[in-house]
């Protein structure tokens, strides 16, 4: 459907999504269950945001963003999209850890970290327990001033090698830190916990958005990719439609997938809202964002197990600031064998690294080729640990940088986890300011992932639902 301009579509909707993320999907599908007439509107020319894949030569496709997520995730494509979606998410069952501080493998789940906390770090059973019902028990409305350093500290004090271990796959999920509140990892390290980390099989992400694509026209939604959203109109203190190609399409009720702070301040303008609220929008911190190399292993060749997800560090203890440095130290590698995509047979490497827009965004041209040429070189010499000789098994690699986020996606700062905290309170706040404006996605942390971003559709299905009811 891209470049095909905005013939074939009404100029009048209940509702109008701005952007193809998780959030964007799931929050149109729903409305579309609800019976609403909706448009979605996606700058890009395929769906999916950030759940994204693409095609190299030599039959390669790599994932973007499918490492894994929470148990949850079944639940909710049951529900809100398909059951056959639900049916195809498995558990990676080999997650590896290796630092200067320990290395072996786990299911991640309450059980196995439970065994590991007493038998490989020696903490006493009961305080592992209560860690565990503590973090379990966390909820958005509680008491928000402990940080997740705190809270380690309460439990495992001077106990590095423990906050490591806790602390390093949550960071790798969602950017957060140990100064951010301890709510923000409780929520997301109970949600792994509860049952591991899964993935889809027997396709990838382009399965799985193509499934949703399927399903939402199934459902009357109306789709355009290519067309990025101008500005949100707003009359009288209410959104009155989308200004999209210089055309403007009427509808009561827009719900933005697109970054929080550009939508309000590039969509919206500053000049819509209370000064109040703006003093609260210039709050709000945007999240990290990241580098990946993709390693396409050559058709008709084979690596060995050496797990699914391969959290690794040479950095001597857990830092969230060398983990986003430019100066690499920390990589997950996410292995895709032929389950996956057992049509193809063949096997790809995807490592991902969080890192800072700023050391990226302003170098010269060929600064900046070098240092994705160092980046791929790195990258190899670090998987080589793990598959030796692996360069003579490839016949494709290739990089990505937070600019590479930032074009594809319109991010600001090419996000991979759109803000921090305090941005959920302004998303969630946003109809209040200007009645019929929602905003969806990735954002304060707990609705960050495939999982978050998914259920936050939901909610804001819902509420645009309920808005509309009045
Ligand atoms: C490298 C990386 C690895 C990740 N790994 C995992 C993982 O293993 N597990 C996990 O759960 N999560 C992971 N995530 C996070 C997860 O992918 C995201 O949280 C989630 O996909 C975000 O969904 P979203 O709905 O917020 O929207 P996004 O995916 O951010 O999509 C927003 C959409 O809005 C569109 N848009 C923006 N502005 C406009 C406009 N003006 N007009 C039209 N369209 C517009 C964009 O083009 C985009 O399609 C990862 C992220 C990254 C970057």
């Amino acid at each position: 459907m891209a470049g095909d301009g905005l013939k074939d579509i009404k100029s009048e909707y209940d509702v109008i999504v701005i952007g193809s993320g998780l959030a964007g999907l799931t929050c149109a599908n729903m409305l579309a269950k609800f019976d609403r007439s909706v448009l979605i509107l996606e700058q890009h020319t395929k769906l999916g945001g950030l759940a994204t894949w693409f095609k190299r030569k030599g039959g390669h496709i790599f994932d973007v963003s499918l490492h894994g997520f929470p148990a949850g995730m079944i639940k909710t494509c049951r529900k809100y999209w398909t059951p056959e979606i639900a049916k195809s998410i498995v558990q990676l069952k080999g997650i590896r850890f290796d630092n200067p501080q320990f290395s072996f493998s786990t299911t991640f789940d309450v059980n196995d970290f439970t065994r590991i906390m007493t038998d490989n770090f020696k903490i006493p059973r009961e305080i592992v327990d209560d860690f565990f019902v503590t973090v379990r028990g966390m909820n958005f409305y509680d008491d928000q001033t402990m940080t997740t350093g705190e809270l380690f500290n309460k439990f495992f004090p001077g106990r590095e090698d423990v906050v490591r271990l806790l602390m390093e796959p949550i960071t790798y999920a969602n950017g957060s830190t140990l100064d951010d509140p301890a709510i923000s990892y409780g929520i997301v390290f109970s949600n792994f916990m509860s049952k591991g980390v899964y993935t889809f099989q027997g396709g990838g992400t382009d399965k799985v958005v193509g499934d949703m694509e399927t399903e939402l026209i199934k459902n009357g939604v109306d789709i355009k990719t290519g067309s990025p959203a101008e500005k949100i109109v707003i009359e009288n203190k209410k959104t009155a439609g989308v200004v999209v190609n210089g055309k403007t399409i009427k509808s009561n009720a827009v719900v933005s997938n697109g970054n929080l702070i550009s939508t309000i301040r590039n969509l919206i303008g500053y000049e819509n809202f209370s000064e109040k609220f703006i003093e609260e929008v210039k709050k709000v911190r945007i999240n990290n964002s990241s580098c990946q190399v993709y390693i396409g292993i050559k058709k008709g060749e084979k690596i060995d197990y050496i797990g699914d997800l391969l959290f690794t560090s040479t950095a001597e203890k857990f830092d969230s600031k060398a983990l986003c440095s430019k100066n690499i130290t920390s990589r997950t590698f996410s292995i895709y064998y032929p389950a996956t995509r057992p049509e193809t047979g063949m096997y790809s490497v995807v490592s991902s690294t969080n890192a800072n827009y700023q050391d990226w965004a302003y170098l010269s041209g060929e600064e900046y080729r070098a240092s994705k040429e160092e980046l791929i070189e790195s990258t190899l010499n670090a998987l080589d640990k793990y598959l030796p000789g692996i360069r003579g098994k490839i016949d494709w690699v290739e990089a990505a940088t937070p600019k590479t986020f930032e074009s594809y996606t319109l991010h600001v700062d090419g996000s991979s986890f759109g803000t921090k905290f305090e941005g959920l309170k302004v998303s969630m706040d946003l109809p209040t300011e200007l009645p019929g404006v929602f905003h969806t996605g990735s954002v304060g942390i707990i609705m960050s992932g495939w999982l978050g971003a998914a259920n936050y559709g939901v909610i804001t299905a819902n509420n645009v639902d309920k808005y509309l009811r009045l």
